[in-house]
């Protein structure tokens, strides 16, 4: 959640760079964590590190409707929760959970299993689109976040829902409702993702 891989110098005395590491081309790479909910893991061979990423699901940039449609079947869990296990797939968190849910027109509560295959379509199509974004816009930057070379993202200026509770929707302009689900903090909008949806 927390922590940041930089490229270039830091101080001695900066307690908060717990890793560095100089590189082929001389540069120094190091890993800052003044939060401390970041880690660094080691393997010892690079099977032990295959069988480690085994664990996670695909790729959230490259999921597509049949693999989401067919990772979420049978789960009893609410999509929210679903879309934050690494298992599940890999590369989605809490901002861009809500927001993805958001784009795709689905209520964060709806029993992950019970999406159809239409909307686990627009819900893949609807992730991809939204981290491809934020990565073009080098990510949100809400505390502390900064890339490789320090510099901060901008796509928190783009969030339809993530920091917003209470505010207007961009898409109907009714407030932004939230609640813990998953056991993280949620947003969205109860008309443009509703409970129960239309059949
Ligand atoms: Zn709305």
């Amino acid at each position: 959640m927390t922590g940041t891989l930089r490229i270039g110098d830091f101080s001695p005395d900066d307690r908060h760079v717990h890793a560095c590491w100089r590189l082929d081309n001389t540069s120094v790479m190091y890993f800052r964590d003044p939060r401390r909910f970041g880690g660094l893991w080691t393997y010892p061979s690079p099977e032990a590190l295959a069988e480690r990423w085994h664990a996670l699901g695909p790729d959230a940039l490259a999921v597509g409707c049949d693999d989401l449609y067919a990772r979420l079947k049978g789960s009893a869990r609410a999509i929210k929760a679903a879309l934050l296990d690494q298992g599940v797939i890999a590369g989605v968190g809490n901002i861009y959970a809500d927001e993805s849910l958001h784009a795709a027109g689905i209520h964060p509560r709806r029993m992950a299993g019970k999406l159809t295959h239409a909307e686990c379509g627009r819900l893949a199509d609807a992730i991809r689109s939204v981290l491809g974004h934020a990565i073009t816009r080098g990510g949100s930057t809400f505390r502390d976040y900064v890339d490789a070379q320090g510099n901060p993202g901008t796509a928190q200026a783009y969030h339809m829902v993530y920091g917003r509770a209470g505010q207007a929707c961009f898409g109907c302009r009714r407030p932004l409702q939230h609640a813990v689900i998953g056991q993280r903090q949620t947003v969205w909008c109860p008309a443009c993702q509703p409970e129960t949806p239309p059949h």
